[in-house]
């Protein structure tokens, strides 16, 4: 996807464009195949340039960004610019909508809206971007280059673009605005063509898709595939046991910081394979599935945890460390993995 955004002046813009355009079917390259694979489309990505601005730049206005939500407000209230523009991009409904609104004096006096598209076409990230460059559009039509500030809720998109923060969502008059303009246009509103930024209408009204909600866009499909492929797998049956759920987030978050040993105890008690008659004389390893103290019971997970009068005092230790949840780490054959691992190995069991 890296490849698809360079400049026209790299030398692999030509080959990616030529590799998707042309799908050879002998001596394919590297490019060929990642190119369907990811499906890419280079001419409908946005061109990213590998530099951004010289290291003598320096931005043509001030930037302020306030430390709190509050002093922002704050800021915002004791703003007495003639001319105030609010801006905000947002993320609505699965779709991506930008706005920008022109105070004066106090009183709103026009706005800008502009839809860019669903959400795994662009990113709210861009919806601010947008705003800001709409916000910058209202401040050309009023052509008024007298004290103005611009405030967005966003505070990326200052750092790299523009002027004051303002804590987005908290009740300022005009970021209620805006924030009302920017939701109504995700949902497709788009003010009149000949008003917006030229660059927008240069594009012809659609914004290139941006590399990372194509990225995000990519990661959600494979995951739904994987899940997919899961569901169909042969192992799915067994682990369904576990009630974990794929792909077992909580399995590897609970086990995450276990030492290998722990971790295999932990697998051989949740699958049933641990060394304890049962299941060694299945394999047959050992003569009798019978308990060694018990001659009456097999050893099983159950008994070896529960029933065993031999490990009485480990019990103690665990029940005493556990409570009510030592009894809820074996339940009909499932175990509980954050419960398994909370205490046992600090027992005298291992
Ligand atoms: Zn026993």
């Amino acid at each position: 996807m890296r490849i698809a955004t360079l400049p026209s002046a790299h030398p692999l813009h030509k080959r990616i464009r030529h590799c998707v355009r042309y799908d050879v079917k002998r001596h394919r390259s590297p490019l060929h195949n990642l190119a369907k694979i990811y499906h890419i489309d280079p001419n409908d990505m946005e061109t990213i340039d590998p530099v951004r601005q010289l290291p003598t730049y320096q931005r043509p206005f001030t930037i302020h960004i306030a430390d709190t939500r509050e002093a922002s407000l704050e800021d915002d209230r004791n703003n007495e610019a003639q001319l105030r523009i609010y801006t905000d991009g947002s993320g609505y409904k699965g779709h991506a909508g930008a706005a920008a609104i022109l105070i004066k004096d106090g009183e709103p006096q026009s706005k800008l809206q502009y839809y860019l598209g669903p959400l795994s076409h662009n990113t709210t990230f861009e919806a601010e971007a947008v705003g800001v460059s709409l916000g910058l559009q209202l401040l050309m039509e009023a052509a008024l280059p007298r004290a103005t500030t611009l405030a967005l809720d966003n505070q990326g998109v200052i750092q790299s673009t523009a002027i004051t923060w303002i804590s987005g969502h908290s009740g300022a008059d005009g970021n209620e605005l805006v924030d009302k303009a920017a939701k109504g246009a995700a949902q497709g509103t788009t003010s009149e063509w000949r008003r917006l930024p030229k660059y927008i209408r240069e594009l012809g009204g659609r914004l290139p898709a941006s590399v990372s909600a194509l990225k995000q866009q990519h990661n959600a499909a494979l995951k739904h595939r994987w899940g997919e492929r899961w569901q169909k797998s042969p192992r799915y049956a067994k682990y369904e046991a576990f009630k974990e759920g794929h792909p077992f987030h909580n399995f590897r978050q609970a086990t995450k910081d276990l030492t290998r040993r722990q971790y295999s105890l932990i697998v051989q008690l949740r699958t049933g394979h641990a060394p304890l008659n049962k299941h060694l004389h299945r394999l047959t390893v050992v003569d009798s599935p019978k308990c060694q103290h018990c001659p009456d019971d097999e050893e099983t997970l159950r008994h070896f945890l529960y029933q065993c009068s031999n490990y009485r005092h480990a019990r103690a230790d665990m029940t005493a460390k556990l409570g009510r949840d030592a009894y809820a780490a074996v339940t009909t054959a499932r175990y509980n993995t954050s419960i398994l691992r909370r205490d046992l190995f600090g027992i005298t069991f291992w």
